[in-house]
């Protein structure tokens, strides 16, 4: 599954820059250019990082920053910030703006895709590890196997990618909207239910109706990886 970052800068020559270089990293990227249409996108498609301009048409860099740290679904979510040389660099080191890290414009390539990459580490160290464990389940992202107290399941490629999904972000509830995008790829043209069909499979393989069920049913809300199922039985 690829990280996804949001790109919030209103100059496009630099957008342009950061989307393929990210792209070419192997991010999933998103761009809006106005502050104002930042919080939408981010309520709309939650993205991993969050790479923000300091001025911006709309709504400020900073205030965005402040309303994501004041919702706690992006209390967490890494924000490096982007600002201009001078005043604007010491106000973002000085006052506790909320973001996690900054670069100066202009800025070196290298130097701000290792920040990515470092805030993506300290952020979600899951999204680097080869093999995902919860209980006694253990997902091998390379292996592309499961194994449930030590027995081999034989999931279909779309249940591999579903599970290993959910076991990302443990306890974290997708909308059918979002994994719809994420596993399948916003490409896909799929009713909504297909999402529960698949959800189905998966139960049926990892529990085979007898052992606990890791996959949680938020009602109204989608689904999630319940991380203390072996607690919860
Ligand atoms: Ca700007």
């Amino acid at each position: 599954m690829k990280p996804r970052i949001l790109i919030v800068e209103d100059e496009q020559a630099l957008n342009l820059l950061l989307r393929y270089n990210l792209e070419s990293e192997g991010f999933d990227v998103d761009v809006v250019e106005r502050g104002d249409d930042a919080e939408t996108r981010v309520r709309e498609n939650t993205p991993d990082l969050v790479i923000l301009d300091w001025m911006l048409p709309g709504v400020s860099g900073i205030e965005i920053c402040r309303r994501l740290r004041a919702r706690p679904e992006t209390k967490q979510l890494p924000i490096l910030m982007l600002t201009a040389r001078g005043e604007e660099a010491e106000r973002v080191r000085g006052l506790g703006t909320g973001a996690d890290d900054y670069v100066v414009k202009p800025f070196s390539l290298p130097e701000l895709l290792a920040r990515v990459h470092a805030l993506l580490r300290r952020s979600k160290p899951e999204q680097v590890m080869k093999v995902l464990k919860a209980g006694d389940i253990e997902l091998d992202r390379e292996k592309k196997r499961v194994h449930r107290a030590g027995r081999e399941l034989h999931l279909g490629p779309t249940e591999f990618r579903l599970l290993e999904f959910l076991m990302v972000s443990p306890g974290r509830v997708f909308s059918r909207e979002q994994l719809l995008d994420s596993v399948w790829g916003r490409e896909a043209y799929i009713d909504e239910r297909t999402v529960d069909v698949h959800v189905g499979r998966l139960r049926k393989a990892l529990s085979r109706g007898r052992e606990p069920d890791p996959i949680r049913t938020v009602r109204g809300a989608g689904y999630s990886f319940n991380e203390r199922f072996a607690e919860a039985s």
